[in-house]
């Protein structure tokens, strides 16, 4: 630990790290409150026994051009949750170095014991305790009101931080899409989703009332892992050497090889149409590189003509 400890300029010089590295927004998530909201084991003290502040990144989501490619090149260039990751392994590396606490990148990861759908932990939780994300009626992707979509990391440090609240107001839904609701039954999302996995209903002040996420129908959709073991089973199911190497060597299956082998994120990914007609994800006023120079220009123009020059 080191002598002189100003959490408050620490703050400051991580948040200054992480912007540096290209993260959009950084948060303290309460441990207690966490702790509270995870299931049992799945809490940071599971993972860190002396932890004392969750820090959660979030990252923008893929560029202005990215969200104007068809589903298939969406679905390899949308998703930039790499770049979060890189960010907090950095980060806890940084904080044991620059402040001496103990610090771990949080592993984004599934529990090895509980199956593929249950994460050691909830980043989700971690960033929406944070404040740097709230939760929509797209199955509960954060989003917020600067930067849209995000993609999340953690660290988790023995260091103590101040801890940031939840947002007070979520943007989701959008204006648009209570009147959406209103007119059609559906908001955006839940029309355009192609699996069908998305519902819920909006009160009468406009704000989600009830959201139902079919989790298994999103994954068949996007999380191409889940597809492995039906390909194994429609192999040994065949019953001759062309149904077998259909099976095996089919085009959906060879695909699906490729991923495996170059590592490609996207067979855990979204399928992104839910984003993709998301007026929070796609017209927040910071929500792409796009947007976000334009804004940089300005500003560095702005201050250009306030010095006088
Ligand atoms: S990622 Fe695709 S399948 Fe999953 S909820 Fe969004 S639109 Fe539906
Ligand atoms: S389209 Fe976006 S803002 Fe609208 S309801 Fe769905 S998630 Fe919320």
């Amino acid at each position: 630990m080191t002598q002189g400890f100003d959490p408050i300029e620490v703050r400051s010089r991580i948040d200054a790290y992480c912007a540096k590295k290209g993260a959009l927004a950084v948060g303290v998530a309460d441990v207690q409150i966490l702790e509270r909201m995870s299931p049992a084991g799945h809490g940071p003290r599971a993972l860190m026994p002396k932890v004392r502040s969750v820090i959660s990144i979030g990252v923008g989501g893929g560029t202005a051009g990215a969200w104007t490619a068809n589903a298939k090149t969406l679905a390899y260039v949308g998703d930039t949750e790499t770049l979060a990751y890189k960010i907090a392994f950095g980060l806890a590396f940084y904080i044991e170095s620059a402040f001496g606490y103990r610090a771990v990148f949080c592993p984004p990861d599934i529990d090895p014991e509980q199956g593929a759908r249950v994460p050691m932990q909830s980043m989700k939780l971690h960033a929406e305790v944070a404040g740097i994300g709230a939760r929509s009626m797209a199955g509960d992707i954060l989003l917020h009101p600067e930067f849209g979509m995000l993609y999340y990391s953690s660290v988790f440090t023995e260091m103590p931080l101040a801890s940031d609240g939840p947002m007070a107001e979520n943007p989701c839904p959008h204006p648009s899409c209570v009147e959406l609701y209103r007119k059609q039954g559906r908001t955006p999302c839940q029309k355009f989703c192609p699996a069908g996995c998305l519902s819920g209903t909006i009160d009468a002040d406009g704000r989600t009332e009830e959201s139902c996420f079919e989790a298994d129908k999103c994954a068949e959709m996007s999380q191409q892992y889940e597809a492995i073991p039906g390909i194994l089973m429609e192999t040994l199911k065949a019953k001759d050497p062309l149904d077998q190497a259909m099976a095996l060597y089919g085009p959906e299956s060879q695909a699906i090889w490729y991923k495996l082998s170059i590592g490609a994120g996207e067979l855990l990914a979204l399928c992104f149409e839910c984003m993709r007609v998301c007026p929070i994800a796609q017209q927040a006023p910071l929500s792409n590189p796009l947007k976000r120079g334009l804004a940089r220009r300005k500003a560095a123009e702005a201050s250009t003509e306030d010095r006088g020059e």
